[in-house]
């Protein structure tokens, strides 16, 4: 165990067996968001399959991702993974004219015969523009948290937005996936606080991506884009440090770190938020009495783990046993782990078999955890949440605060019917 510098909060350091989805999970909300975007996994049927149980919900007439699969004598060398690969995107390409851009995803397979996806992506985008632009990242690997799919998939993307002119106004980016519904809320809340230069990364559109540059200021959405976050600075963009915008205290946190940087007054601040801030808390009302005093813990997975602590301790009066998180990025979350209560018992990373002995002995009332561990502890008795529910639900901002407390409450209310 170490002491964190940037809280004091010890931080429990746990490097073993691990049971996470890959990165390739991200393209299940990335393809939803980027509404023109193709995402082409170079992988195997592994992956496919994954990609299929994994969005196995969703029937489409035309699904947005697809596996070129690399076939045993690829994996032998036998064949030219490079022609048969341009030969895929020119098939796809010619099939589906609405697609303007088109990632090749990166995966274990791909990895393990070296093929140079970057090269890749820069050959077939010469081919295909300006009609596509083609791009690379990886979703590969066993170690890596699901959630930094997104990561990879953005950080790809800033080398490729526009230049903010350099004596531009200041503008805002808000970057990480949000929901339409969220976003187009708080993009109200901007508007009415007089700051109109908003833009987000990832756009819906292709076509729309954000410009950025020295004058860009730039609010996280999501806790676990680190990368994206370093190839922002990179171009000249400035963090804005705050929460996360879950629950009321985070929204309004988040809120209020934009309207500093932009410099708005404080009451117009206080109008613009009073009535969202008023509708969150009618809705906790109820939400809290259903989970204050229930005791949670939380294996590590989706790397939202800290905002959703700070949530369901502080709003919905849970208490906090244990919160796992695969990636503990100290800066990004410095603001999320001031809020947590003294002696929270924090992991980071993964070791299955240690972390489930610790969870069967605290007997909590709800875990939050991975797919495959949610069957296996529903049948001794433990009440789980699926982690992977809440990057696919809208969760952040006021008017979601009872819906995202819902989603915990909702397993133990069936319970104890269950019971009943
Ligand atoms: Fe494919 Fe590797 Fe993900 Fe398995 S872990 S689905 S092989 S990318």
């Amino acid at each position: 165990m170490s002491s964190d510098k940037l809280t004091d909060i010890p931080v429990l350091r746990e490097r073993g067996q691990n049971s996470m989805f890959c990165g390739l999970t991200g393209i299940i909300w990335l393809h939803r968001k980027i509404q023109d975007a193709f995402f082409l996994i170079v992988g195997s049927r592994t992956c496919a399959h994954l990609m299929q149980s994994a969005a196995g919900v969703m029937i489409f007439a035309e699904p947005r991702f697809g596996t070129a699969i690399i076939e045993e004598r690829d994996l032998a060398g036998l064949a030219d993974a490079n022609e048969e690969l341009d030969r895929v995107v020119a098939r796809l390409l010619e099939r589906r004219p609405d697609i303007r851009m088109l990632f090749l995803v990166g995966s274990c397979p791909s990895e393990v015969i070296k093929l140079d996806l970057e090269r890749a992506a820069s050959r077939l985008s010469q081919q295909h523009q300006p009609q596509v632009r083609v791009l690379s990242y990886s979703g590969s690997g066993l170690e890596t948290a699901f959630t930094q799919g997104e990561d990879t998939c953005l950080a790809a993307l800033v080398p490729e937005l526009p230049q903010a002119p350099a004596d531009a106004a200041p503008d805002l980016l808000v970057v990480g996936t949000l929901a339409d519904v969220v976003e187009d809320q708080f993009m109200r809340l901007f508007t009415d606080m007089g700051i109109t230069r908003v833009q987000f990364l990832p756009a819906r559109n292709s076509r729309e991506m954000p410009a950025v540059g020295p004058n860009t200021r730039y609010i996280l959405a999501q806790p676990f884009l680190g990368d994206t976050a370093r190839c922002l600075e990179q171009r000249g963009a400035t963090r804005i440090a705050a929460p996360f915008p879950l629950g009321e205290e985070g929204t309004t946190r988040w809120l209020k770190a934009v309207a500093d940087t932009f410099g708005v007054a404080g009451d117009r601040f206080d109008q613009v938020t009073a009535p969202g801030i008023e509708r969150a808390r009618r809705g906790m009302a109820r939400m809290r009495e259903q989970l204050a005093g229930k005791r949670l813990f939380m294996l590590p997975d989706s790397q939202l783990e800290i905002p959703l602590a700070r949530f369901l301790h502080r709003e919905a009066g849970m208490e906090l046993l244990e919160i796992g998180t695969p990636h503990l990025h100290r800066q990004h979350l410095a603001e999320e782990l001031a809020l947590l209560p003294a002696g929270t018992t924090l992991s980071e990373g993964q070791h299955l078999d240690k972390q489930l002995d610790r969870c069967r002995a605290a007997r909590p009332d709800v875990v939050v955890c991975g797919l495959g561990l949610a069957n296996p502890l529903e049948a001794e008795g433990i009440t789980t949440k699926w982690s992977i529910e809440l990057v696919f639900t809208p969760i952040q901002g006021y008017d979601q605060a009872a819906d995202l407390a819902e989603l915990f409450a909702r397993p133990l209310l069936r319970k104890a019917k269950l019971r009943v």
